[in-house]
């Protein structure tokens, strides 16, 4: 079974703080050798095409448009970044993989981008990794699964879209991809059910981000 997290009413308000100050789009990148320097802690939004990403970033700082949303698959090419005013903080928002109808040599332009990048970054504290919860983990999701796991990259599963799913359906979801998480090396035994739309599991996901800040900056 998935342990709920536990977040002390501290780490609640730590999360909310931290989302809700000022946030700015800092670049977007198409190669590494754009990224900023390395220095302050990292988080990352991976996923595939469409699951969600722009509306939960946008959902988690309570922002209308700091993501850019598409109902075009594949839009988000460019590896974004985020930076709040009030923290030495990076959030990356990684261009979505596995998008079929694109061009083949975009996909693997797109994809070596998230790889290396998720790969070869030191100062890359977490991963979050989208999957859709009326899909659950896809092949593609299972190799930069075991990406990460070889590069020792801590990453938390984080179910997108979760109003789509019945309660129990949900549960069963929950369970199953809770039971696949704990059989990878590098995955957060903790698996959250969020929805950019109903506003479900936000706050754990803000207070998530705001502990690997306290953690990693400790
Ligand atoms: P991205 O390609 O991963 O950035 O995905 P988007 O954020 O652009 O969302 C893709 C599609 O899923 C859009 O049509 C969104 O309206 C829809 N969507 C995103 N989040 C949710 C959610 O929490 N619930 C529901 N029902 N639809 C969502």
């Amino acid at each position: 079974m998935n342990d709920t997290p536990e977040f002390s009413d501290d780490q609640i308000a730590a999360g909310e703080r931290l989302a809700f100050g000022r946030w700015e789009f800092l670049k977007g990148v198409v190669a590494l050798e754009h990224l900023p320097e390395t220095g302050p802690v990292e988080i990352a939004f991976a996923g595939r095409s469409n699951v969600g990403k722009s509306s939960l970033i946008n959902a988690v700082l309570k922002r209308r448009s700091l993501a850019r949303t598409s109902n075009t698959p594949g839009r988000t090419q460019e590896l974004n970044i985020f930076k709040p005013g009030h923290a030495s903080l990076l959030l990356f928002d990684m261009p979505g993989y596995g998008f079929a109808k694109a061009p083949l040599e975009k996909v693997e332009a797109w994809t070596s981008l998230v790889k290396d990048y998720l790969r070869g970054r030191a100062t890359l504290a977490r991963v979050f990794l989208l999957i859709d919860a009326r899909h659950g983990i896809k092949p593609i999701d299972c190799e930069i699964m075991a990406m990460l796991d070889e590069a020792a990259v801590s990453y938390q599963i984080v179910l997108t879209k979760a109003d789509k799913l019945k309660p129990g359906k949900l549960e069963h979801v929950l369970g199953e991809t809770h039971t696949e998480a704990t059989k990878h090396p590098a995955a957060f035994p903790i698996v959250l059910a969020t929805s950019s739309q109903s506003k479900e599991g936000l706050s754990m996901l803000r207070a998530s981000i705001a502990q690997v800040l306290a953690d990693y900056s400790a």
